[in-house]
């Protein structure tokens, strides 16, 4: 039996199953103080029976270095309490199994490829929500270069009717989760984008700058597919103006660009957990 927890900002998505693809038992929990969450977690786990594996997808920034001392923890996050939290750590020693542990979005994007049945060889998962942040497949295998991808936080040209918001993120102001994610949306217009009328600027803003990360993706790492998730890309006809976008920016450009796609979870709200249970599986 395989364990998983989707580790988000606001709840953590905790499951169980003879396969990634067989949930057969799921809870859900709101995330507090990481010593009430872990322990809420775990005793579920524990009232299971047996798990012989734990996956953790989690939100981040984490440290996946192998060699790191610090590997298994979330690092520098402004969440309070959360901050250097060994989380991959706490499951080891509370469970007593082998831990997978990737990011939230390399989860989801490991699943979506799993699910696209080797359709592409090269995939990205972006989430557009609370955050915005990107999981890169490349080959079968998850990215994650010295640290590991934080797409949410390149900046895009600002949309000529956009000019003035300063945008929400900490960081950086005007990145892309700064101007598209959930929160930048609602400071910026007072709604979430799915709220807004459907003639409201705000779709073709959102869009473009969404698209603009896609066209960056296509061009930088020529991924043959963009998965859209999280709770903005739920907004209707988001996702379909986002490539309809990303093919104007690309203007016929490049190579294998009529095979590009910019597509919803095949997974649907399941890709993040079934990824984490592959990490248990791989673990
Ligand atoms: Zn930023």
């Amino acid at each position: 039996m395989l364990g998983g927890i989707e580790a988000g900002g606001t709840k953590f998505v905790l499951a169980a199953g003879p396969s990634p693809r067989e949930i057969t038992a799921r809870h859900t929990i709101p995330t507090r103080d990481p010593e009430t969450t872990l322990a809420e977690a775990a005793a579920w786990f524990a009232g299971l029976g047996q798990i012989t594996a734990l996956g953790i997808g989690s939100f981040g920034p984490v440290d996946l270095d192998p060699a790191s001392v610090t590997w298994g923890r979330i690092t520098n996050t402004p969440k309070p309490g959360w901050a250097d939290c060994d989380i991959a750590g706490f499951f080891m020693d509370r469970l007593g199994v082998p831990v997978g542990f990737d990011t939230d979005v390399n989860a989801a994007a490991l699943a979506e490829f799993a699910a696209s049945g080797g359709a592409v060889g090269s995939l990205a998962y972006l989430t557009i929500g609370t955050g915005i942040g990107g999981g890169l497949v490349l080959d079968g295998q998850p990215v994650h270069g010295i640290a590991h991808p934080e797409m949410g936080h390149i900046y895009p040209r600002r949309h000529a009717d956009d000019r003035d918001f300063p945008g929400t993120c900490p960081h950086h102001g005007d990145c892309l989760e700064g101007l598209a994610s959930g929160p930048a949306i609602i400071a910026h217009w007072g709604a979430s984008l799915s709220h807004l009328p459907a003639d409201h600027p705000a779709h073709a803003v959102i869009a473009d700058y969404i698209a603009q990360a896609c066209h960056m993706l296509f061009a930088s790492v020529a991924v043959g597919e963009i998965v859209i998730g999280g709770g903005v890309a739920n907004t209707p006809g988001l996702v379909e103006r986002v490539a309809s976008r990303a093919r104007e920016l690309d203007a016929g450009y490049l190579p294998g660009g009529t095979r590009h796609k910019i597509i919803r979870p095949r997974l649907g709200d399941n890709a993040g957990i079934t990824g984490a249970l592959m990490l248990a599986e791989k673990a």
